[in-house]
């Protein structure tokens, strides 16, 4: 295997766990703000493992920078909604706890798609 194919495979599994560790602060945050619950409830439990899920195969992970910018919707319909909603509230608080400015991206792409 060469230098570059191992690097290339480095920065892709760099961006695949800073999505899915942002993600499941999302819905964290989400859940304690918004259910008021302390660990995960059910639903947000749920919601968590079946984004994480779509993340790990994710055959697009190297050309896209996140989800909302995919053009390969893998989201279930009803998860899409949830996964929105929670974007709608976290997306904007979130960036205090991550100030990457690729969130910004992934908020407002969530919003403008809806
Ligand atoms: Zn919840």
């Amino acid at each position: 295997m060469s230098v570059v194919t191992m690097d290339k495979k480095a920065k892709l599994l760099r961006k695949t766990e800073h999505e899915r560790r942002i993600v499941a602060d999302m819905i964290a945050l989400y859940c304690r703000k918004v259910h008021g619950s302390k660990e995960l409830c059910d639903e947000c439990r749920a919601l968590a493992e079946y984004a994480d899920r779509r993340t790990l195969a994710c055959p697009q992970m190297e050309e896209k920078s996140f989800c909302s910018q995919c053009k390969t919707h893998c989201y279930r319909a009803d998860m899409r909604e949830r996964i929105r909603e929670v974007m709608r509230f976290s997306g904007p608080r979130i960036v205090f706890y991550h100030p990457w400015a690729a969130l910004r991206h992934l908020y407002y792409s969530k919003i403008r798609k809806s």
